[in-house]
């Protein structure tokens, strides 16, 4: 097995990856919130961690794989007070919080398809826990880190603070958040404002709610993630990811509902937090107004952008920056990646083609390549290292491809099992399916009906040499022009 190196978020180093129980690897991945369409920013983070997926099981392990599907308790505000996101469009819409849910995740599975993005082995959804939800809030009761109050549950971070450390994660010290947390209004029932929901009473209003020991009411968002990835991957897993943005408060308090239930002092072994999607150094977030979604990218449809741009183009584009980093979203940026992954496939093809001698050119080391590849994955995920790589390895094929240099069959068969390894396999990219095929033939269909009506532009301006220049290449590609009387049309021979 390839050591592997993870940044670890909680200890802010690059460590060995070690699973607690090799082969079998345990990842959680918070899912979304399916109160609207998924945006692009989104896209990124879960398509940084099917690389993550990917690459883990492409170098041998078995990874069972959570990404939940967060479909109640998530309130406007990601605080504790205030209307539930999801009951807050079902109120305005007139339907259940269900077709809410089912629609936004529809919409949600047919955007991981079209981006290549694959399923996780588990997809739980909230509402589906809500028993395991009520257990966990009476363990930790029980352990002393929660109390009641009027039919709603908290969890004491003071108390909690007394004897784990609380804030490691987002590098936050308890006394400085007490002081500087203050008490807004309707938050005064809570002993302390830094104390969150483990469980909420729901008032008349509440569409989502639940029978429980404390009355009717919902549990608070930051519980499922705990629940969920303890019921799925034990008390203690290898890792736990996220966009970097749930790492205060979500992640924190996920970490001290695990230990608060369990007593589990360490229950992630790596935390992985994605970067974030900007543009023009912004978030992009539906509250900022500055998100598209992946239909508007692919027609090109909005006015940050100046076209469309193919799915794989844009998952290409993202994983030529670093998970870790932030990248920012521009038109230029996609039209480089537009250009390099066209010029990736071409050598791909051209490899496809190659005929190899019977011996090795001795000069070209596809071992050496290959090693090069992995040592960038090995060094916590780094694509864009992979992807310069993967453009070394280009330079030899086209080299083969002119006949400048000769290769082995040998090597034409390792060449060939790395890239498909690692472009397919690893980074995901396939050969645009049927968006691909049906776009660019409305493409070619109306750039056929452009020159046919240039060719009649030119008849008319008695332009015969341009008119018949423009029949005799279409001629030449399989496509003739009739003319009648109603005007000239197109057909394939
Ligand atoms: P939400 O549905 O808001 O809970 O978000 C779902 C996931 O998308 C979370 O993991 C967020 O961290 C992530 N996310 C939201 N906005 C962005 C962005 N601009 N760039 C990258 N990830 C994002
Ligand atoms: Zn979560």
């Amino acid at each position: 097995m390839h050591p592997l190196y993870i940044q670890n978020s909680l200890s802010r180093k690059k460590e060995l990856f070690e699973p607690l129980n090799a082969p079998h690897v345990g990842m959680y991945v918070c899912g979304p919130t399916v109160y609207s369409n998924v945006h692009l920013g989104n896209v990124r983070t879960f398509l940084s961690f099917d690389v993550i997926y990917r690459y883990l099981e492409f170098i041998g392990y078995k990874v069972r794989y959570v990404r939940n599907i967060t479909d109640v308790g998530h309130l406007v505000g990601d605080a504790d007070e205030g209307e539930d996101k999801i009951g807050k469009i079902a109120r305005l819409q007139k339907i259940e919080p269900m077709e809410v849910v089912q629609k936004y995740t529809n919409d949600f599975h047919d955007v991981m398809r079209v981006f290549n993005i694959l399923s996780p082995s588990i997809e739980p959804t909230a509402t589906g826990h809500i028993i395991e939800q009520i257990s966990s809030i009476e363990k930790i009761m029980e352990n002393g880190y929660a109390y009641e109050v009027n039919g709603s549950v908290y969890f004491s971070v003071r108390k909690f603070s007394e004897d784990y450390p609380y804030g490691e994660l987002s590098g936050r010290k308890i006394d400085e958040l007490m002081n500087n947390t203050r008490d807004l209004d309707g938050q005064s029932e809570k002993q302390d404002p830094l104390d969150f929901a483990l469980w909420k009473k729901a008032d008349d209003s509440h569409l989502m709610r639940w029978p429980s020991p404390w009355g009717i009411g919902f549990p608070g968002w930051h519980l499922e993630c705990s629940v969920m990835s303890t019921k799925y991957l034990g008390e203690e897993f290898d890792i736990h990811g996220g966009g970097m943005d749930l790492k205060f408060p979500h992640h924190e308090c996920e970490i001290a509902q695990n230990i608060g239930a369990n007593k589990t002092p360490n229950p992630v072994k790596y935390w992985i937090h994605g970067n974030m999607l900007t543009v023009n150094g912004r978030k992009m977030a539906k509250s900022e107004g500055n998100g598209f979604t992946p239909e508007e990218l692919i027609t090109g449809n909005h006015k940050l952008l100046e076209r469309g741009y193919s799915p794989m183009t844009v998952r290409f584009f993202m994983l030529m920056g670093h998970y870790a980093s932030t990248l920012d979203f521009s038109n230029d940026a996609l039209q480089a990646a537009e250009k390099g992954l066209t010029k990736l496939n071409n050598a791909v093809e051209a490899l496809g083609k190659l005929q190899g001698a019977s011996e090795d050119n001795n000069d070209i080391d596809i071992k050496a390549l290959s090693d090069k590849c992995f040592a960038a994955m090995n060094d916590d995920f780094n694509t864009p290292i992979l992807i310069a790589s993967l453009f070394d390895g280009v330079k030899t094929i086209n080299s083969a491809a002119d006949g400048r240099i000769e290769l082995g069959e040998g090597q034409i068969e390792d060449l060939k099992k790395l890239y498909s390894g690692f472009m397919i396999d690893v980074l995901g990219l396939v050969s645009e399916g049927s968006e691909r095929a049906e776009g660019s033939e409305d493409l070619s269909s109306n750039l056929l009906d452009l020159l046919v009506e240039l060719r009649a532009d030119a008849k008319e301006k008695k332009d015969w040499s341009s008119a018949d220049r423009i029949r005799n290449t279409l001629s030449e590609m399989g496509i003739t022009i009739k003319d009648s009387k109603e005007g000239s049309s197109w057909s394939h021979e």
